[in-house]
């Protein structure tokens, strides 16, 4: 809008005063810009050629998932991560390190992408995962979300703080804030599954079928992921549901850490958090369903103590990708 107001007002200052501003001014001043002879010139053909020729390379070489969706950025044509990190020429460093975060987030995605359910795992139920040596690494993970203010100021928060978390969606309020489940996706944190509409009571086989399967297609829609992850709603291990996911293949994944954000004040919360963290650990907390400033407000404070305390944050797929790695290197 702004930049046609624009070319209207130097259309008309271009206007002799006494004359009506009228079609032909506008084509006259066009012309003038981009004389016609020019589009039959070798060099007009050959820049047109070599445009459409370079994009059809790109769209070609992106990944299957983003072509879908209108890339934040293009792969092939950026320096590598650590090349961007202290600055790149000629941008400032607000600019370097949003760019920097693009290409983490973008590396996060093409790896979620690629994340199949090491067979070790295949239809298990986890609360952490055990990995050898002194690696100290935990996973946090929000529930019942998208939630459209809580989402977007926890997605701010782990952007800040270049953390990577694991996000259990339901599948109901992706239907009713599709825009922002995309979102954290595009942010490169993993999304998983917690259900349709967060029942706790018995499942027939075919409603428990229902709850997951068409959240997983939801998942798929608004994010391009293919969940392969299941969280219970209310942890409840036995009315069908988590049955029907491990029957999938999925890994049924629970909690090591319960930071208890339901009703404790964010103090209590980031003390819960930070009391039960252990290597390998995976952290419940809450970005949706309800006020979640609370939580909020804990989260700066969680991360930074654990980061205090050594710890990396990663995704639970990346966890079990750990773990895989660990058990093929023991076995070679
Ligand atoms: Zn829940």
């Amino acid at each position: 809008m702004r930049s046609k107001k624009n070319t209207q007002c130097r259309v008309k200052a271009n206007v002799p005063p006494g004359i009506p501003r009228s079609r032909g001014v506008q084509k006259r001043r066009v012309k003038a810009v981009a004389p016609r002879r020019q589009r039959g010139s070798p060099l007009y053909w050959l820049v047109t050629a070599s445009a459409v020729a370079t994009s059809f390379w790109v769209g070609l070489n992106l990944p299957l998932g983003d072509r879908n969706q209108a890339p934040a950025i293009m792969r092939g044509s950026l320096p590598p991560a650590t090349s961007v990190v202290g600055g790149i020429n000629g941008l400032s460093r607000a600019a370097s390190a949003r760019l920097a975060a693009e290409i983490a987030a973008a590396a996060a995605r093409e790896q979620q992408a690629r994340f199949t359910v090491p067979p070790h795992f295949q239809g298990k139920t986890i609360t952490h995962v055990d990995l050898a040596g002194d690696r100290k690494v935990i996973a946090l993970t929000f529930d019942d979300g998208p939630w459209p203010e809580s989402t977007n100021a926890i997605l701010y928060i782990l952007r800040k703080h270049d953390v990577r978390a694991t996000f259990f969606l339901l599948g109901r309020n992706i239907r009713n804030f599709p825009e922002r489940a995309r979102q954290v996706a595009e942010h490169g944190h993993a999304i998983a599954n917690h259900s349709w509409s967060h029942p706790y009571h018995q499942q027939t086989p075919a409603s428990a079928a229902g709850q997951i399967d068409n959240t997983d297609i939801w998942i798929e829609q608004a994010t391009g992921v293919r969940s392969q992850l299941f969280r219970p709603p209310g942890g409840y291990l036995h009315n069908g549901m988590a049955a029907y996911a491990a029957g999938k293949g999925q890994v049924v994944v629970m909690w090591s850490g319960d930071s208890k954000d339901y009703y404790a004040s964010s103090a209590k919360i980031a003390s819960n958090v930070i009391n039960t963290a252990r290597p390998g650990g995976i952290v419940l907390l809450h970005d949706g369903g309800g006020d979640r400033d609370r939580t909020i407000n804990a989260l700066p404070q969680i991360i930074t103590t654990l980061r205090q305390q050594g710890y990396e944050f990663v995704t639970v797929p990346e966890l079990l990708e750990l773990h895989h790695q660990q058990m093929q290197a023991t076995k070679g």
